[in-house]
């Protein structure tokens, strides 16, 4: 159903303020190294050429790219706009994507036809969203995400044992930085993520935003019992991480030595406390009874 001749529309994300026929300027022609940190879109890509200027033939990836927009005088990131562009000359495909040749272009130069968005301010989920279909791997034609949003495991992800119901567990969207190469997760105590909000990371964990497959409750001496299954956990630790489930358990206990993994725990159910209340009713009252007690304190 090739539609022939159509004329390709072709959008950039950048700088804003430019107006209808203002020349988009390459990065050397700013006297600038880079607009973009494009090593957060693709890690370990090549480095891209600063005296050519760059555009798409998808308006939802240039969106991303004004997102990513870095003012080189304040620093600060966002708030770029979204051109549609006539580029100088034929353009070529950028070789920093070379799965995707009809969708990411560059030529010497370009001129803005229409200012298409102003402003665009997006978190990181949300450029994942926009961009999922053109995210792949480094050097490779595997897409980072599925249909549903979740991350595939790269290669080297899946050599060390990365699987891709422990990157589930995680959530949808997981923007690729918040998780190395041996699939752990950043947001663990300790750990740098960055500008990414560790509130924003959490609320998207299933274990702790949904409802759990295995919520506990108390008995009427007080022992945590699962409402489900039937299992007895025998300390506070082991019932939070029965209730948080033993896919996020794994993934998360890859990331942490066994000595952190009760403040993770508690630190998880805080979340999970935070996302659903009646839920974690039960750690409450099992935390009064046995602190009241003190006959058995709980790490
Ligand atoms: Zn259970």
């Amino acid at each position: 159903m090739a539609t022939h001749r159509r004329r390709e529309r072709y959008f950039h994300g950048g700088v804003p303020g430019l107006r209808t026929r203002s020349e988009i300027l390459s990065a050397d022609s700013l006297g600038l190294r880079y607009n973009y940190d494009r090593r957060t879109l693709v890690p370990g890509s090549v480095p891209y050429d600063p005296s050519l200027v760059y555009f798409t033939t998808d308006l939802s990836v240039a969106i991303g790219f004004a997102a990513r927009y870095v003012n080189h005088v304040t620093g600060a990131t966002g708030g770029g706009w979204v051109y549609e562009v006539t580029p100088s000359r034929q353009p070529h495909p950028d070789p920093d994507f070379p799965f995707h040749p009809d969708v990411y272009r560059m030529a010497p130069r370009a001129t803005v036809r229409k200012i298409v968005k102003r402003n665009v301010i997006l978190t990181r989920v949300e450029q994942v969203q926009m961009e999922k279909h053109h995210l792949v791997w480094a050097g490779r034609d595997d897409r980072m995400y599925d249909e549903e949003g979740y991350l595939l495991p790269s290669d080297e992800m899946a050599a060390r044992g990365v699987t891709g119901r422990m990157l589930r567990a995680y959530g949808r969207w997981l923007p690729v930085e918040m998780v190395d190469a041996a699939g752990i997760y950043s947001a663990l105590p300790g750990r740098d993520v960055g500008d990414v909000l560790i509130e924003d990371m959490y609320a998207r964990i299933p274990a702790l935003a949904e409802r759990s497959l295995h919520p506990l409750l108390l008995t009427s001496d007080l022992a945590p019992i699962c409402s489900s299954c039937g299992y007895q956990p025998s300390d506070a630790m082991s019932a939070i991480a029965h209730q948080i489930g033993e896919d996020l358990c794994l993934a998360i206990g890859r990331g942490c030595p066994p000595e952190t993994l009760p403040a993770v725990l508690r630190q998880l159910a805080r979340h999970g406390k935070a996302a659903r209340p009646d839920e974690w009713e039960w750690l409450r009252l099992y935390k009064t009874s046995h602190d009241s007690s003190s006959a058995q304190p709980m790490a």
